[in-house]
C-alpha cells in the first residue's frame, strides 16, 4: 500500500464509498477478498465510529472549505504514536476543498506520514489540488469500468431499469441513487433552467454562466451530461424514467438541434468531464461550451 492515495473521478462515482470500503479492510482484523469482516473488534469500533485509529475528515456543515483546524488535529493525531500492530487510516473527502493553508499543513505529513499510515485523499477536481499534494498521492482513476455490475448493483438497490437510469446519469451509480432520494433538487432545478435557458435562447450566455457561478463545474457538467443523454433517448423513441421536470425540459429543448448535434454536445461534455476541467474556473469553461452551442443552434 502507498502511504497517501487520491481517489479521482466525477461525482456520484462511488470514490468516497471505495475509500470507506478501503479503510474498513485495511482496519479489520481479518479481512477478506470481499472487504472488512464486519465482525471483529475493529469493524465493530468503526461501524460505532469509535475506532482509534481512524480519522474522516470533510468540510463541516455549511462550509465549502476544508479549515486548517481539521487539517491540524489530523496531523496532530498521526503524528502519536502508532501501535504497530494495525494501519491507521484517514480518509480527507472533497480534498480539494482544503484551502491553501490546509494544503500546506498536510504537505509534510504526506512526505512522511509515518509507519503503518495510510492517507486516502477523495476529489471530483484533483485538478484544483496544489500540483504538491498531488505529486505525493498515487492517484487511481475511480471510473465506470464495469457497466454491468453497476447495473446489477443499481437493480439490487430498487432501481427498475439499472441501464437507462445509469446511462442517464451519466454512468455515475450514486447520482441514481441521490436523484432517488431528492436529493440536489433545488440544484437540479437551477440547473436545468439555466440549460433550457441556453438552448431555447432565453437569455444571454454572460447571465446564464453568471447563475451558475456557485455550482462547482463537475456538477454542471454532469447535469448537462444527463439532459443531453435524456435528450438523444427521447430522439431515438427511448423512455428514460425521468421526473416531470426533467421531462419538461427535454421537451422543451429536443427539437432546438439535429441529433448528431446533440450528440456532438454530449461528447463535448463527456471531453470536458474527463480532462480535469472541473479545475479550470466555471465561468471560462461554461462560457466557451454555451458560445459554441449558442452557434450551432444559430447555424
Ligand atoms: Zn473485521
Amino acid at each position: 500500500m502507498p502511504h497517501a492515495l487520491l481517489l479521482a473521478g466525477v461525482q456520484g462515482m462511488g470514490k468516497r464509498e471505495f475509500a470507506l470500503f478501503a479503510a474498513a479492510a485495511l482496519l479489520c482484523e481479518q479481512p477478506s477478498i470481499k472487504g472488512a469482516c464486519g465482525n471483529c473488534g475493529a469493524c465493530n469500533q468503526l461501524a460505532a465510529d469509535a475506532h482509534a485509529d481512524y480519522r474522516y475528515i470533510a468540510t463541516e456543515e455549511g462550509s465549502e472549505v476544508i479549515k486548517v483546524d481539521a487539517i491540524r488535529q489530523l496531523v496532530d493525531w498521526l503524528h502519536l504514536t502508532a501501535n504497530g500492530k494495525s494501519y491507521r487510516v484517514a480518509i480527507i473527502n472533497d480534498a480539494d476543498a482544503m484551502n491553501r493553508n490546509s494544503a500546506n499543513g498536510l504537505l509534510k505529513t504526506l512526505e512522511e506520514p509515518g509507519d503503518g499510515t495510510i492517507l486516502i485523499l477523495v476529489s471530483n477536481k484533483p485538478g484544483s489540488l496544489p500540483a504538491t499534494i498531488r505529486s505525493r498521492c498515487q492517484k487511481i482513476n475511480i471510473t465506470n469500468q464495469d457497466a454491468a455490475a453497476a447495473i446489477s448493483w443499481l437493480e439490487g438497490q430498487g432501481i427498475a431499469d439499472g441501464a437507462s437510469a445509469l446511462h442517464a446519469a451519466g454512468g455515475a451509480p450514486y447520482r441514481v441513487i441521490w436523484q432517488q432520494e431528492g436529493e440536489w433538487s433545488e440544484e437540479q432545478r437551477l440547473l436545468t433552467k439555466a440549460w433550457v435557458d441556453l438552448i431555447c435562447h432565453r437569455a444571454s450566455v454572460g447571465k446564464i454562466v453568471d447563475s451558475l457561478k456557485d455550482y462547482p463545474t463537475s456538477r454542471c457538467l454532469a447535469q448537462f451530461s444527463q439532459l443531453t443523454a435524456m435528450t438523444t433517448a427521447q430522439q431515438q423513441g427511448r423512455q428514460s424514467g425521468a421526473d416531470p421536470a426533467t421531462v419538461e425540459a427535454v421537451s422543451a429543448t429536443v427539437d432546438c438541434l439535429q441529433s448528431e448535434q446533440w450528440f456532438t454536445i454530449y461528447d463535448r461534455l463527456q471531453q470536458l468531464t474527463r480532462s480535469d476541467s472541473a479545475s479550470f474556473k466555471t465561468q471560462a469553461v461554461l462560457e466557451g461550451l454555451f458560445a459554441d452551442i449558442r452557434l450551432m443552434i444559430q447555424g
